[in-house]
């Protein structure tokens, strides 16, 4: 490279001066010296490719050179590589454009490698023949960075405002100027190229909320005063969108001005308005429901602190049950101490209770029965802070249910009668049953003695005589036994049963009956059946009362044999199903529609409540009765039971 030393500094200040430019007549030689190397402005002079004809010693010195580094060396390489083009671009525009000032902001590289920003102002002179560049660059590395950071922060702003769908605005009251954010343009759905105007913000508003925003701001502004209200916006496309404006007023030499921020708040208010919706439905279901809700709360003791006032509770939201624990008040302490007991636990667990039934005495001193139902709040931290829940007045159905358990015993006592009444009937039967095994004992008893009495004795005989009258006499208590338990009034005990096993012993027990009635019984049994969960007794009621109404209804049968026909299956359902067929007189039907009413007979000396009675007991049974016409002649009861 060609190292040239510029002439002096007079010459570079001569070349440098524009040619049609003024020349001041005080600027002496000295003068420019004195600005070229002193100003805090870094001089360059190249040629047209950029070789540095002259530089003053602070430029050089603000990138670490020395003057002497510099000159002669191309003054692109105090610039980023990626710039030189750029820079390059610059030179020729001024070669082109001779003594006309251009000015770029480029970056400019110490020869330690750091990085400045310069604003370049540079100008193409004519030296001779040939053109030369006078560059004064002024270092703007700070502001640039100022700048930067500006711009960060901007960019920072508008994305946190996108985000929190705040948009900020500026308004002077005095001058009606307005300013918008980026995000604020896009809540309103605003071309963003388009001025701000307060006019063309109210036609964003909602119609219905547009004059009483009008009056907001204009009361506001004419005192001076802070803004905060929400409005609606109708959009383009016909949404609503919900926004809230907050803005601060401050009085500055231009007059009144606003500073502030719009929020969309659509989101919220929509949860808002679903909440309130839900809020209400629920209301709506509780003041509409038979229950009404109850609280204790920060209260050890158990002590109710509110009762919702319903019409239901009117017999108990006194102040005699606000700030008194249940068992205050309640009227069942004394009689059911355990059931209370077992409350109390359940609180002091602080678990929840469902259906806890007790009895108060209301206003007008009548007793009624109340169901509480309550779950323990815990507060943020998992503290109990006690109880909250439902109750509901259940007087009535707890009295039909009483009424329920009332029938229910009744009719317990009357199947046990109807039992004692079919036994009295069956006395003959029943005598025979015992009188037959007990005259075989005789029997035997006198055949043991004669074989005993021979000589010798014959032992062999008489140890089979007494072994049948072991067998005998067994047989006999067995009868007894059942009728013992027919006759005995006992509770209810359901236990698995073998249907088939109990019709066997049910058919041992009328024996007598049939054979004096003339009927003979086939039984069709499915084997092994699945078993009932049942009463024996109460089952083997039901079975005997099928059985003797069908005897009796082949009383008058004459022309045929009196069969009568027990069937055990399963059906479809999983059910055990055993039918009792008979061929005798069949059923009408203006007799069918009654049968199983209470007090139903068409026998002279009937109650009409043994079917009755059936129907009672398989129901409780969790099963079904009914009877249907045969094909041919006679009637069929079927009974249907669950299997265990
Ligand atoms: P009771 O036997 O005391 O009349 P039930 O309730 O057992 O009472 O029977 C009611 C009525 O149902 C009987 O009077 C009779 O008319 C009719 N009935 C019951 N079983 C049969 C049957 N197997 N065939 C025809 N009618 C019957």
């Amino acid at each position: 490279m060609k190292r040239s030393r510029p002439t002096s500094v007079r010459g570079l200040a001569a070349q440098a001066k524009p040619r049609r430019g003024k020349h001041h007549p005080h600027t002496s030689e000295w003068e420019w010296r004195e600005v070229f190397e002193h100003t805090p402005v870094m001089y360059f002079m190249i040629d047209a490719v950029g070789t540095v004809l002259n530089v003053n010693a602070l430029g050089a010195a603000q990138l670490g050179y020395s003057v002497t580094d510099l000159i002669g060396r191309s003054v692109l390489t105090t610039f980023l590589q990626e710039d030189r083009e750029f820079v390059r671009n610059r030179f020729a525009d001024c070669v082109r454009t001779v003594d006309r000032s251009h000015t770029w902001e480029v970056r400019k590289v110490r020869k330690n490698g750091s990085v400045l920003w310069v604003r370049e102002n540079a100008r193409g002179v004519r030296g001779g023949d040939r053109v030369l560049i006078l560059i004064a660059c002024e270092d703007i590395t700070e502001r640039k960075q100022t700048e930067n950071a500006l711009k960060q922060n901007e960019a920072y702003l508008a994305r946190a405002q996108e985000l929190s769908r705040t948009g900020s605005f500026g308004w002077n009251a005095a001058t009606n100027e307005v300013i918008w954010s980026r995000e604020t343009y896009q809540i309103y759905q605003f071309d963003p190229t388009e001025k701000p105007t307060r006019e063309r913000n109210y036609q964003r508003i909602h119609p219905e909320d547009r004059a009483f925003t009008r009056k907001t701001i204009e009361l506001a502004s004419r005192s001076g005063k802070d803004l905060s209200f929400e409005h609606r916006l109708l959009m383009p496309d016909g949404s609503v969108k919900y926004a809230r404006v907050l803005a601060r007023a401050s009085r500055s030499a231009s007059g009144l001005e606003y500073v502030g921020a719009v929020m969309d708040i659509t989101a919220a208010k929509e949860a808002e308005q679903k909440l309130r919706e839900s809020e209400q439905r629920f209301r709506d279901y509780v003041e509409t429901a038979s229950d009404w809700y109850w609280v204790w709360e920060s209260d050890r003791d158990h002590r109710l602190t509110r009762m919702m006032d319903h019409p239901n509770a009117v017999g108990l939201a006194s102040s005699s049950v606000i700030g008194h624990p249940r068992w205050e008040f309640a009227s069942d302490i004394e009689s059911e101490p355990e059931k209370w007991q077992q409350h109390r636990a359940t609180l002091d667990a602080h678990l929840p209770f469902r259906d806890f039934v007790y009895r108060v005495i209301n206003r007008t001193g009548a007793s009624i029965y109340v169901r509480a139902s309550g779950k323990p709040i815990f507060d943020a931290s998992g503290n109990f802070v006690g109880y909250r829940g439902v109750e509901s007045d259940i007087s009535v159905a707890y009295r039909a249910d009483q009424a329920e358990r009332d029938l229910r015993k009744a009719q317990l006592e009357l199947a046990h009668v109807m039992r004692l009444t079919t036994l009295g009937e069956l006395t003959a039967s029943i005598a025979h049953e015992i009188n037959q095994p007990l005259t075989a004992v005789t029997t035997n008893a006198d055949a043991c003695i004669r074989w005993l009495c021979r000589e010798p004795p014959e032992l062999d005989e008489a140890r089979r005589s007494v072994k049948r009258i072991i067998d005998d006499s067994n047989r006999a208590s067995e009868v007894i036994q059942r009728i013992r338990a027919l006759a005995k009034k006992t509770d209810i005990e359901k236990v698995p049963l073998d249907i088939n096993d109990l019709v066997k012993e049910v058919v041992a027990l009328v024996q007598r009956e049939l054979v004096s009635h003339a009927v003979s019984v086939r039984m069709e049994e499915a084997p092994a059946l699945t078993r009932t969960l049942g009463d024996r007794v109460q089952l083997q009621q039901v079975m005997i009362n099928l059985i003797m109404n069908g005897i009796e209804a082949m009383e008058s049968v004459v022309d045929r044999s009196r069969e009568l026909v027990i069937r055990s299956c399963k059906d479809d359902g999983g059910q055990l199903i055993v039918t009792v067929a008979d061929c005798g007189t069949g059923i009408s039907p203006e007799v069918a529609e009654h049968l199983f009413d209470p007090f139903f007979t068409t026998k002279s000396g009937g109650l009409g409540m043994g079917l009755s009675i059936c129907r009672s007991i398989v129901e409780a049974h969790g099963g079904r009765i009914s009877a249907r016409r045969n094909d041919g002649v006679g009637t069929t009861f079927q009974v249907a039971l669950p299997v265990a």
